[in-house]
């Protein structure tokens, strides 16, 4: 969806935008004059995205626009993203080879951490080979554009996260968009397309609903219509299937299945790693424009990923606190009047309040209560399913989780 992030912005603080107080002193400069107009036009009808700075490390509890609160919107599952292994893998990756790749991968850039970090990528998941971008987004725009030409067809679920669409309209294949888990369309739609490559491309957990793709079901699709499966696991590496991410046994073995994770959430670090058969790797070290014409990534994060894979294989403690939070959040909203959570079993855990004012209402008192909970309206969501997007983290303690559930409560 193209507007994913609303975040954290929520209820904090008033607009203090940049361009609000920057006037033209240049006369006759239309196109700038339309820019300002659009961006009063966003901000008249509250649209106006802003940026909460956070200050010192990513957290459960966190210093934003200097402001202590518990944060319920980070991606940082795991609480890896400031662990101190992985701060000591940082450390002693910078004094080995310094801060800056200095090249694209095809030419000197590509370093031994780069390297070692697809490969025991590709051992964990269990797929053959896999290759490592700088982000998820990159990794979106180049997978799909190197699998799908022209002559291509894309099938996408409509749910999926911004970077896919933007993906297969770059691509310049013929795009079909099916309504979210709609099997049935999806099947029609690859029933009547005459393109000779298929990609079907879901997210494997669904970043709003926190819902997850039936795996084996667009698998079959895949195999009856003999279509590439692309699955961007963005929100289950780490978390699910004890941290090797939503992947199924058949779609671990399928040569059909492109693996995607994006290491910037519960991996805690940045980037995004591929895995599929070695020949989709090296077709895509070969033709996907966002891996070669780019600088690679500092291979000091590909040494935190080494560490931070390490914390996942071992994290079941983690993982086990993680779960124990959701369950402890679902039953303590079960009776909640005010909002119904989402069916879902992930971190991610949408209490739908259905109308805007009240989605912000409680958004905002939660803020005022020290508890940093976003509210995600339409056009993000449906009409009518207004909600808090809460998600939880092993870096969250009972105590957290127990005051979120009180403060719901009172507030209801
Ligand atoms: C966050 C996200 C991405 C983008 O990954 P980045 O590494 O943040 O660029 C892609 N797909 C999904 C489903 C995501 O949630």
């Amino acid at each position: 969806m193209a507007n994913r992030n609303d975040g954290c912005n929520a209820g904090i603080h008033a607009d203090r935008s940049e361009a609000g107080k920057r006037s033209t002193a240049v006369s006759g400069f239309h196109a700038l004059t339309r820019l300002q107009q659009g961006l009063a036009a966003l901000k008249a009808e509250h649209l106006e995205r802003r940026r909460p700075v956070l200050d010192g490390a990513q957290g459960a509890h966190v210093a934003i626009d200097g402001r202590r609160v518990i944060s319920f919107c980070s991606n940082d599952y795991l609480g890896l993203a400031a662990d101190p292994a992985l701060v000591a893998a940082a450390h002693a990756a910078l004094d080995a080879c310094g801060v800056g790749a200095g090249a694209a991968h095809l030419i000197t850039g590509h370093h031994r951490f780069h390297h070692d970090f697809e490969a025991a990528f590709a051992r964990f998941v269990g797929k053959p080979a896999a290759l490592l971008f700088s982000t998820g987004y990159m990794a979106n725009l180049g997978v799909v554009t190197a699998l799908a030409g022209r002559r291509a067809e894309v099938f996408a679920d409509r749910l999926n996260h911004a970077s896919l669409v933007d993906a297969a309209r770059l691509s310049g294949a013929a795009f079909s968009r099916y309504r979210h888990l709609d099997l049935a369309q999806l099947e029609s739609q690859l029933a009547k397309s005459t393109a000779q490559d298929k990609l079907i491309a879901s997210d494997l957990v669904f970043s709003m609903d926190g819902d997850i793709a039936p795996v084996d079901a667009l698998l079959d699709l895949a195999e009856r219509y003999d279509a590439w499966l692309y699955l961007d696991d963005a929100h289950g590496f780490g978390v699910l299937g004890g941290g090797r991410g939503g992947l199924t046994g058949r779609a671990r073995a399928s040569d059909r299945v492109i693996y995607l994770a994006t290491l910037g959430k519960a991996a805690g670090v940045s980037g995004a790693a591929v895995a599929a058969h070695p020949d989709v790797v090296d077709w895509l070290v070969q033709k996907a424009r966002s891996y070669v014409y780019t600088t690679a990534s500092p291979p000091l994060l590909a040494a935190c990923l080494l560490e931070s894979m390490h914390q996942i294989e071992t994290g079941e403690a983690r993982r086990a606190r993680l779960a124990g939070h959701v369950a402890r959040l679902r039953t303590g909203l079960a009776d909640l009047k005010t909002g119904t959570l989402m069916a879902s079993a992930t971190p991610i855990q949408p209490l739908v309040v259905g109308a805007n004012a009240e989605a912000l209402r409680l958004s905002r008192a939660l803020l005022e209560r020290g508890l940093l909970v976003p509210a995600i309206r339409p056009p993000t969501v449906p009409e009518g399913t207004a909600r808090l997007r809460i998600t939880l983290s092993a870096a969250h303690s009972d105590d957290d989780v127990a005051q979120l559930v009180e403060a719901l409560h009172e507030l209801a």
